[in-house]
């Protein structure tokens, strides 16, 4: 069968952009098929969230060469600080006791996307854009992807479909792939404010009543906050004056940064725990949010996608050295299975901090102050604590 792509990526967001950049020097032919113009891309909202990156995930980055980018426009995070509101715990973590000059980085979405455009832009990938998946039939020998753009439709075949196409996955529902869905009844405020004190590199964890609240440094005296509550409580402080809203928020936060101002828009994502039951079937593999979305309060979710994409890099990579079939049913179980511990640990720990820092619940923020207490005495513990933050995530 003659193909027209090896392989195709449905969605060129960061993780199915980044997947496109990591294969460049493979004689795979690669078509990334992406919903959204690029001036809509630069307009949407969702670029301006705020992201947490792990230092595992700068060395990624970098490896694609696209860090020495955003490097220069990400903020390194040296300190964490996390709080209890209302009670006693406390506990920091500092990367120069870890021997290491940053704990993480925190980036504008935007930055990130702009700084993998431009290196995509280079590539001789195949890019339809604005054009989206809308039907996709699969073989044993190959898999046909219809794609809509401007109102007609054409198709596309390849050896294996990459589903990278975010959390509402027209791929996985196209395969009527099932998913384990938990609401965590919770929506995260996200939003910006001017300090009046220097944030010195400093990330800030404050578990109150309602909820987790982060505020992390994005310039010497300005911090992206997010604040996650019930969806009530949340939709309530959505529709308050900015005076109103920011009161408040200085109240939960207190005042280790003096007085805040408000910086930007509010907005509110719904939060929800969503995982696919299966990661791969015949020629096709989901990774990134297609495959998980979790909980923000970890600021996991990109770099959890980003090692999808960059395990099977790699692996496809090796498969392709071998004259092996990428689409192979077996070969994609096996990665599944490789991501499959990953995955899990980083799922029961994002779960576990939403289910303990948000109870209000007399023994639970006992045992939470206890940690945070324990946590701040043993170096053995907080040797732990600062290894999950540079690895799977900054906040705790
Ligand atoms: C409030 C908030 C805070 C967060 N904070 C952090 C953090 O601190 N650290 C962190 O690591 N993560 C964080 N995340 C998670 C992170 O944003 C996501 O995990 C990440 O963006 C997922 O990338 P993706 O490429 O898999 O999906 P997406 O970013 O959703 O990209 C999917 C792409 O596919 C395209 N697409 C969709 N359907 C189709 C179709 N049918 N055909 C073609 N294209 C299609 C879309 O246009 C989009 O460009 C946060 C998320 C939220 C909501």
């Amino acid at each position: 069968m003659n193909y027209d792509y090896d392989f195709l990526i449905v969605g060129g967001g960061l993780v199915g952009g980044s997947l496109a950049l990591a294969l460049r020097d493979t004689p795979l032919r690669i078509g990334v098929v992406e919903a959204l113009s690029e001036a809509e891309r630069r307009a949407s909202p969702a670029s301006g969230r705020t992201l947490a990156l792990s230092r595992g995930t700068a060395q990624i980055l970098e490896g694609l060469g696209v860090w020495q980018e955003v490097a220069p426009k990400a903020m390194a995070i040296r300190h964490i600080h996390v709080s209890d509101r209302g009670h006693f715990g406390k506990t920091r973590l500092h990367a120069s006791d870890q021997g290491v000059d940053a704990l993480g980085y925190v980036a504008v979405a935007r930055v990130l996307e702009d700084a993998l455009e431009r290196a995509l832009e280079g590539l001789a990938t195949a890019r339809f854009r604005p054009a989206r998946v809308i039907g996709l039939k699969g073989g044993r020998d190959g898999i046909c992807a219809t794609l809509r753009r401007n109102g007609e439709d054409f198709h596309l075949t390849a050896r294996l479909v990459v589903a990278a196409d975010g959390g509402n996955s027209t791929v996985r529902n196209l395969l009527d792939i099932e998913q384990d869905v938990r609401d965590y009844g919770q929506t995260a405020i996200v939003t910006e404010v001017r300090t009046e004190r220097e944030t010195n590199f400093t990330a800030y964890e404050r578990f109150t009543e309602s909820g987790p609240l982060a505020f992390l440094p994005l310039e010497r005296k300005k911090c992206a906050v997010v604040w996650t509550l019930k969806h009530e409580a949340a939709d309530e402080l959505l529709a308050q004056s900015e005076a109103e809203f920011t009161a408040n928020l200085q109240a939960a936060f207190g005042y280790w940064l003096g007085r805040i101002k408000p910086d930007s828009s509010r907005q509110g994502f719904p939060l929800k725990l969503i995982r696919a039951e299966r990661m791969a079937e015949e020629r096709v593999v989901l990774i990134g949010n297609a495959m998980h979305q979790i909980h923000p309060v970890a600021g996991q979710g990109f770099n959890l996608g980003l090692r999808d994409a960059a395990l099977l890099a790699e692996r496809l990579f090796v498969q392709t050295a071998f004259g092996e079939d990428i689409g192979d049913r077996s070969f994609l179980a096996r990665y599944a299975e490789a991501r499959h511990s990953d995955l899990g640990r980083v799922v029961r720990f994002t779960d576990s901090l939403v289910h303990i820092f948000s109870s209000g619940f007399p023994p639970l923020a006992l045992a939470r102050n206890l940690a945070l207490i324990a946590l701040d005495r043993f170096p053995a513990a907080k040797r732990l604590l600062a290894h999950h933050a540079m690895g799977y995530g900054i906040r705790l």
